[in-house]
């Protein structure tokens, strides 16, 4: 293989080239929204200033290569993931995909006494969904917990799936404590229950390969904006059993057959859950981001970050009185960290005057920074487009806020 020329990818991505605070802009947080490389950025622009119209319902030229073009990203994305285009329904992120998965699946099927099955390190989206259910249908929360590493205790996960639990609700990748889950087992031992799965890729896909074939999921949500893509993207793949028997969650245009006051005829899926006008310029962009996703390959992308993730350890681990949360086995670039006496934000705000932008707070995985006993963590997450470079001045910059707030 040809060795990839990462410092020259980085130049694809205008913003990484500005200031902060008169310093070179070190972004570290990628785990919340990605940057946009060039491609995506020209993409989406030229489709409003060369092609923009509606999609779906025109005859006219304009309106043809919209639909065109957002279809043909549609396949991208599923062809990206192992899946068909037919089966993945776009959404606005992950949140709405995993609110499609409650309220069109969960919603008529769960009743009282039913259980959900969901783990310690889930983000919000994939617990508030899941609660609202609940309280609508009568059925119960379950925790998977973790371990002191952060990972999830198998055994303990596989005692909890009893007969009563109807659905396990699953991250692929923590957003705080970068763990992997061994996703694939633990699907075949939910569907060897007849427990449905909804796993979450928001920070698996735009770091390393994603089969969701392979996974042997019921449901596999993601956002567009961590893999390069515009903000307001994602989509939710799902078995084509469930799209067929799920009733739609928005009605609307876009959505139909046919239309009478008596009665309704949906359009199939993946159509009928995609109700309105949809973000197409932005649906286009991630079908570029993918392709140069794809250029680079996911398993390069991976192996670079988990260079980066392990020069970042290094790194902060050598600080006198940072604490590192999650220390799993197989973990994704990303490192959750608090410094002695220094509160998350105060020392977010530090590093931002030095140019590094981290994340504070408690990255919405409020039941996590419970488990750890703290309100909130910094976050330093990493993407191809970093350079190691940028983890020396974290380093400096945490040292040096060090000894401000000590
Ligand atoms: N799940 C995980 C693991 C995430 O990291 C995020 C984004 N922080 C989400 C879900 C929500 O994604 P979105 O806001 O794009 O819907």
């Amino acid at each position: 293989p040809v060795a990839i020329d990462w410092d020259a990818l980085r130049q694809d991505f205008p913003v990484l080239a500005r200031e902060v605070h008169g310093k070179p802009l070190v972004y570290f947080d990628s785990a919340n929204t990605s940057q946009k490389p060039r491609r995506v950025i020209d993409i989406t622009d030229a489709f409003y200033r060369e092609h923009n119209a509606n999609i779906s319902r025109s005859v006219h030229t304009l309106g043809m290569e919209a639909t065109e073009a957002y279809e043909a990203a549609r396949k991208k994305l599923a062809a990206f993931l192992n899946v068909r285009g037919e089966d993945l329904v776009l959404t606005s992120g992950t949140t709405q995909a995993i609110n499609l998965v409650a309220y069109s699946y969960a919603l008529p099927r769960l009743t009282a006494g039913d259980v959900i099955v969901l783990s310690r390190m889930e983000h919000h989206a994939n617990i508030v969904p899941w609660q609202l259910i609940a309280e609508r249908t009568g059925a119960k929360i379950r925790v998977a917990e973790i371990t002191e590493t952060g990972e999830l205790d198998l055994p303990a996960l596989y005692a909890q799936l009893t007969p009563e639990v109807k659905i396990l609700g699953l991250t692929q990748v923590s957003n705080v404590l970068g763990t992997v889950n061994p996703v694939a087992d633990i699907c075949r031992e939910a569907r060897r229950r007849g427990i449905a799965t909804v796993i979450d890729g928001s920070q698996a896909v735009p770091h390393r390969p994603v089969d969701i074939a392979a996974i042997g999921c019921d449901f596999y949500a993601f956002t567009g904006h961590k893999m390069l893509g515009p903000t307001g993207t994602g989509a939710l793949w799902a078995r084509r059993e469930h799209l067929d028997a799920m009733p739609p969650f928005f009605g609307g245009g876009e959505m139909i057959r046919e239309v009478r006051f008596e009665k309704t005829v949906f359009n199939d899926p993946p159509h009928k859950f995609e109700a309105g006008t949809p973000n197409i310029a932005g649906v286009i962009g991630l079908g570029a981001a993918v392709e140069y996703l794809d250029q680079i390959g996911m398993a390069a992308i991976e192996a670079r970050e988990q260079e980066l993730l392990a020069y970042a350890t290094t790194r902060l681990s050598a600080i006198p009185g940072l604490r590192i949360f999650g220390a799993a086995q197989e973990k994704a670039a990303v490192v959750s960290f608090l410094v002695d006496g220094a509160h998350a934000h105060d020392l977010a705000t530090l590093l931002d005057l030095e140019g590094i932008a981290v994340r504070s707070g408690h990255h919405c995985a409020h039941p996590l920074m419970q488990h750890f006993g703290v309100a909130a963590t910094c976050r330093a997450s990493f993407a191809f487009y970093n350079r190691f470079d940028e983890i020396d001045r974290l380093a400096v910059a945490i040292e040096k806020a060090r000894s401000l707030l000590g």
